[in-house]
């Protein structure tokens, strides 16, 4: 058995989780982005609980501010708890929270981010 230091399975387990949200938000805004809806866009929270079906709409715009940073996710407010404390909420509104993942969570992300950073 080899020992890797620094792994956090719970870190890269809800990262991985995130990711395949994310996956499914991306399909979400190519398909708003090609019938051109700009707004009201019913994208799916992406907390670390698996079993969320919750639904944020965000602007094509918001979810595009958000998806420029690789470590970044919106969820529904208070899902966020699901994933402490790999990571911290960098912004809030009424209708959903942005938070940022942390440490090996945040590299997983990055690693997984299906967007080719410049
Ligand atoms: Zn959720």
């Amino acid at each position: 058995m080899t020992e890797v230091s620094g792994d956090d399975p719970t870190a890269e387990r809800i990262a991985r989780n995130d990711a395949i949200f994310r996956a499914a938000n991306e399909r979400i805004s190519g398909v708003a982005a090609e019938q051109e809806m700009q707004e009201g866009v019913p994208f799916l929270c992406e907390c670390a609980d698996p079993t969320c079906r919750e639904i944020v709409v965000l602007a094509l715009r918001e979810y595009e501010e958000i998806r420029a940073e690789s470590r970044r996710f919106f969820n529904i407010p208070g899902h966020e708890r699901s994933d402490r404390p790999y990571q911290r909420v960098v912004a809030r509104n009424d209708r959903y929270h942005v938070h940022e993942k942390l440490g090996r969570a945040g590299e997983v992300a990055d690693e997984l981010d299906p967007r080719v950073r410049a």
